[in-house]
């Protein structure tokens, strides 16, 4: 079955055998009846398993091209259910150009609990093999990356976790599995906040993890069971809502994400656009190569005449709202220095490349005409 198939018909396509509905139903409820002690039902307790989440589980894992799927009440809480896997003593190697909630859980709580993470660059193969050692059991690879749409080579990264027998896992939100499956290219987990492309309007926080490894999948769905980090039901149903429209969104996305990332380029108050489209990009060839389009995120740096450059530029916007967050289908605008990156001291952070003046765009799936246009008036 071919993606835009997949989107609207993965999943169980029975989940109700007493209405026959089309969709899946919202299962709003704890429990289910046991007919009796000694024969099981399927279903028994709403933590463990509720069909709703079941439902949208198997489509996430089919998108995937994976054999399971475990659904969390967030993303964050998929990245600690992947954690959980680990124990004191256990290392893990990852990227300074990471997810700030990401960085926070890894930093904030599980250096705590004795699990050591090193920050490398993971396009340097060189840096990579030199952290390893007898206690290293994962790579923890994001792609692309926020907020300066750095792409990190999935396979060759893959290469190295396979041959040293680590597990790699890939956080797949900004791509979305329209745009790339790292499961395809050597990944042993992809995870997911649902919370952007694919659950895609803004309304509603979820997470998921996806491996086609069984022994991977039987210890998450222990974890997911043991630690409780469940989505309810109506988060379930939304997220299933909004992939039905995954590919047609994410085109736009794409496309007009493009247009804007070309005005922006041609603007003379523009310092610097950053997408990975641009032949100029330092990736661009393995973008090329990797996904099949370049994402709905543009980030761009002002021509720095003073300070607040970059706010004042996002006062005058109309159309694109302040907001943290991205994929949903209304064009949003964040300034890193002051939101996403603004816990990482100024210093640390201009050497990283996010300086006052860039800004980072989610580009939604409006008219790009009309986002232009907000663009041009906030630029004079
Ligand atoms: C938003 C995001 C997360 C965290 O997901 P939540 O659903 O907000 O908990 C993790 N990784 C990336 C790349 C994200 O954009």
């Amino acid at each position: 079955m071919k993606f835009d198939t997949k989107v609207i018909h993965s999943g169980s396509e029975s989940v109700d055998p007493t209405y026959n509905s089309v969709n899946t139903p919202i299962y709003q409820t704890s429990t289910f009846k046991i007919n009796s002690p000694e024969k099981h039902s399927k279903f028994q307790y709403a933590r463990t398993s509720n069909p709703t989440r079941a439902d949208l589980e198997q489509t996430i894992a089919q998108l995937e091209n994976a054999e399971y799927g475990i659904g969390f009440s967030s993303g964050v809480a998929a990245i600690d259910a992947v954690l959980k896997l680990l124990k004191s003593g256990d290392e893990v190697i990852t990227s300074k150009d990471l997810y700030g909630g990401t960085y926070r859980i890894f930093n904030g709580i599980f250096k705590n609990f004795g699990i050591r993470f090193h920050f490398v660059d993971l396009n340097k193969t060189d840096e990579i093999i030199s952290h390893i050692n007898k206690n290293t059991k994962a790579i923890w690879l994001e792609t692309p990356t926020n907020p300066l749409l750095n792409i990190v080579d999935i396979k060759a990264v893959s290469k190295i976790s396979a041959k040293y027998q680590l597990k790699l896992v890939v956080d797949n939100t900004f791509a979305s599995p329209f745009l790339q499956n790292p499961l395809d290219l050597g990944a042993d987990i992809v995870m997911h906040s649902t919370s952007k492309y694919l659950g895609g309007h803004s309304d509603v926080i979820m997470g998921a993890l996806v491996t086609s490894e069984k022994t991977l999948a039987d210890k998450l769905y222990f974890i997911q069971n043991a630690s409780g980090a469940i989505p309810g039901p109506m988060d379930c149903f939304l997220t299933s809502r909004g992939i039905k429209t995954l590919h047609l969104r994410m085109q736009r996305h794409c496309d007009n994400a493009k247009a804007i990332a070309y005005y922006l380029k041609s603007h003379p108050k523009v310092e610097k656009v950053y997408w990975p489209g641009f032949s100029g990009h330092p990736q661009h060839e393995l973008a090329r190569k990797q996904m099949r389009n370049f994402g709905g995120v543009v980030s761009f740096a002002l021509k720095k005449n003073k300070e607040d450059i970059a706010i004042e530029f996002i006062k005058k916007l109309e159309i694109f709202t302040l907001a943290e967050s991205l994929g949903g289908v209304e064009s949003l605008v964040g300034h890193p220095a002051s939101m996403s990156h603004a816990s990482i001291p100024k210093a640390k952070r201009k050497k990283m490349g996010i300086s006052n003046a860039l800004i980072r765009l989610s580009v939604g799936v409006e008219d790009a005409e009309d986002l232009i246009s907000d663009l041009k008036n906030a630029l004079v």
